[in-house]
């Protein structure tokens, strides 16, 4: 099938006021969705940000990947991928460039279950599965009794694993809210902990052997994605499982953090990771070193690529659903979510919901 035309649109899309120890305070997602015909069919993919790089990443699509593609064979999903991801290479390598790059494949994947009228998880070759579901705030600002407030919202849902956030200035403060939370969930209720890559190497040690007195079922990105020695010694001195993977960019970090047996849990993100195709090599790095999975984000496309892994333990529901702006946003039953059954990826924006939010 020959690619006919790539189309994109850029949108800022409000947030409540939101914040965690590395990114800063987030109130916007920028959304840009991208539109590709080939032979009469549509594939629909889109990339995201939390605030920033949007634009960049759009003109990159508009101007660089648009072109290549184009005119190019839409069934060589995996020759396309490595296409460009060559030719951004100098640019690239990660970054802006697999955001860009996502962006194009995710469309791919949806337009090949567009023509073979199945869903994304059977064109991947697996069965559709359940897997829990946890509730995922961005929550470092929230005074104790909100973020407790948010808790019980999540336990409310019946979801059977919470997360919150650490990295506060003051890591007492870390301590008296992680017990906080601990002590309202009860042991029954998995709690994960996630720092978002703020603190060096010793104090992410240090840190870790204090949290490690709530159980927490996990301990994400506790200090910064470039240090790989610093989570393999994590991995060895820490009886708390390490998980990353929101921020690896490439099939390649992946395979990296496994070779030095840097992490325990491995979470996709099929778009910071450089779309669906990068995060099945992700996911086939993690079966092959047996590792757990789990997701970053991504709700509905994750449903579908958690179902090829060996070891699925959770997906994350995550602060900033796109639910306002999905035909059908998902659903979770018993704390559970499950993968779509229509062709494709079966994320349909509904625009006239995204329609007020279009920017320049
Ligand atoms: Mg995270």
């Amino acid at each position: 099938m020959k690619i006919e035309s790539v189309e994109t649109a850029y949108y800022r899309l409000p947030l409540e006021p939101m914040g965690d120890a590395g990114h800063g305070a987030i109130d916007t997602e920028e959304l840009i969705t991208l539109t590709l015909r080939a032979e009469g069919l549509t594939g629909n993919g889109y990339t995201y940000t939390i605030g920033r790089g949007g634009r960049a990443i759009k003109t990159l699509i508009d101007h660089d990947l648009a072109p290549l593609v184009t005119g190019e064979d839409a069934d060589d999903i995996e020759g396309l991928w490595d296409l460009m991801w060559r030719r951004l290479l100098y640019v690239g390598r990660g970054g802006l460039a697999s955001f860009a790059i996502a962006a194009v494949d995710v469309a791919l994947w949806d337009l090949r279950g567009e023509k073979e009228g199945r869903p994304l998880y059977a064109l991947i070759g697996a069965e559709p599965r359940e897997i829990p579901a946890y509730g995922s705030g961005v929550d470092l600002p929230k005074p104790l009794d909100d973020l407790l407030e948010q808790v019980e919202g999540f336990m409310e849902r019946g979801l059977p694993g919470v997360k919150v956030k650490i990295g506060r200035p003051d890591f007492e403060e870390d301590v008296q809210r992680v017990a906080a939370v601990r002590e309202l969930v009860g042991d029954g209720v998995d709690l994960m902990l996630d720092a978002n890559m703020v603190w060096n190497a010793e104090d992410a040690l240090e840190h870790g052997r204090r949290l490690e007195t709530f159980d927490p079922f996990w301990y994400e990105e506790p200090t910064i994605p470039e240090d790989v020695p610093a989570h393999a010694r994590m991995v060895t001195e820490l009886t708390v499982p390490i998980a990353v993977g929101e921020s690896l960019h490439s099939p390649y970090e992946f395979q990296r953090y496994a070779d030095e047996k840097a992490v325990e849990v491995l979470q996709i993100d099929p778009i910071t990771n450089g779309g669906i195709t990068a995060s099945l090599k992700a996911l086939r790095t993690a079966d092959e070193a047996g590792l757990q999975t789990s997701s970053h984000y991504t709700d509905e496309l994750s449903a579908h690529l958690l179902c090829a892994s060996n070891s699925p333990v959770y997906l994350e529901k995550h602060a900033f659903a796109l639910d306002p702006y999905l035909q059908e946003p998902q659903k979770v039953e018993n704390g559970k979510v499950r993968p779509t059954e229509t062709p494709g990826t079966g994320l349909r924006f509904d625009e006239s919901a995204l329609e007020p939010h279009r920017a320049g």
